[in-house]
């Protein structure tokens, strides 16, 4: 992800074909590193990295496809990515 233009201070970025694109406002606080089974086998890598923040500080535009589990902790989880490139 790069910053970029739109709203001073927050970070743009895509997915890897360009169709879906997500701004956030960068919180204060609220990074997490999850190694749960469901985390990894999502990103393909040894953990995910989670921001937790206000819906208000976070636009997704574009045409995502949601796929929703249960994780680890019994709760339910939804996972968003293009249905084009599938990141
Ligand atoms: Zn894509
Ligand atoms: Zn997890």
């Amino acid at each position: 992800m790069a910053t970029a233009s739109g709203n001073p201070g927050w970070i743009n970025g895509s997915c890897n074909c360009g169709k879906i694109t997500v701004s956030l406002k960068p919180p204060s606080d609220g990074l997490h590193v999850c190694h749960c089974i469901d985390c990894r086998k999502f990103t393909g890598a040894i953990a995910a990295f989670l921001l937790q923040l206000p819906a208000a500080d976070f636009k997704i535009e574009g045409e995502y496809r949601t796929w929703n589990t249960i994780g680890n902790t019994g709760l339910k989880v939804g996972r968003y990515f293009c249905g084009e490139c599938g990141s």
